[in-house]
Parts: structure tokens; sequence; C-alpha cells
């Protein structure tokens, strides 16, 4: 609808937050199957935890798309996030960005993509393109890296899925 008037694309999903993680396959194909177009799992974050063993389910679920803050993330989870063609979150959010720096460096470490959300809850923590980059810089990544996550990954994120036909 908002197409319709507005110059967005608006992709239909679903984060998955406080399931077992042994449930997570099954919901992240209910999901799909359902309309979601994109599958986000809430992973471990420091501040928020979910179910230990969350973050290995999500990057091995062929349904789920992007790890959301994952805190402390293991080698092993990143690998087989890339593997599986999972995208892991950078969060703007305060609290869950605090294992942000742990996080990239293990992307640069195992090759998997990064993506950036501002888990905005409310208007001001929409994100602004300069407020993105401060973020990521923090991170700990340089400018190629920066504009990778800014522009080349959200691009084959949202070219790899399957969007409804635009009415
Ligand atoms: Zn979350």
């Amino acid at each position: 609808m908002a197409e319709r008037h507005w110059d967005i694309v608006a992709i239909p999903g679903v984060e998955l937050t406080h399931v077992p993680a042994q449930a997570i396959r099954g919901l992240a194909r209910q999901a799909k199957e359902l309309g979601a177009c994109i599958v986000v799992v809430h992973g471990e974050t420091i501040t928020e935890p979910v179910e230990k063993g969350t973050n290995l389910a999500a990057v091995q679920s062929p349904d789920v798309d992007i790890l959301a803050h994952p805190g402390l993330l293991t080698a092993e989870e990143a690998k087989l996030a890339a593997a599986n063609r999972v995208y892991v979150e950078i969060s703007a959010r305060k609290g869950h960005c605090l294992t942000n720096g742990h996080v990239a460096q293990l992307a640069l470490a195992t090759g998997v993509k990064l993506i950036l959300n501002s888990d905005a809850h409310d208007i001001p923590d929409l994100l602004t393109p300069g407020f993105a980059a401060a973020v990521l810089n923090g991170s700990g990544l340089n400018e190629a890296e920066v504009q990778q996550v800014l522009s080349t990954n959200p691009q084959t994120l949202v070219n790899g899925l399957s969007l409804p036909s635009p009415r």
C-alpha cells in the first residue's frame, strides 16, 4: 500500500524473539509460508538474552535471512552464517551495540556478511546516513568496509529475497 504513494520498497518480514532454539528452523519456514519475505532472528545479545543455542539454530536455518544482535557470536557460528548466507547484524541500538566490535572483527575473519540495523522502536532511533557510518566506523570497519555494509550488502540481501509483485 505505501509503495503506491511513496518511493519505497516495503518488505514484509518478521523477527523471531524468545522462541525455543529448537523451534527456530520450523518457525522460520512457517513464517515464509505465511508470506514473510525476510526472517530475522533475535540473537543472543548480552543485554536482552534469549535461549542459548539461538545463534547456532539461526545460522543453520535455511529460511533465516538475518541474525540480529548476536552478542558474543562464536567463530563457528560466524562460519556457518557465511556458508548459509545468513547476514549478521551490527546494531545501532543501545545495549545490543556493545558487542558490535566483536561481531565486526569476526565477520572480517570469517567472511560473514554484515548488515546495519537501527532496531528503531521510535522515530528518534531512525538512522541518518552520518550516524549509520559512524556506528560502523565505531565497530572498527574501514571506509571500504563501511560502504560495503551500507550499499552492497543490503542490495545483495534484497536481491536474494522473493518479494511480492508490486500492486
Ligand atoms: Zn531483537
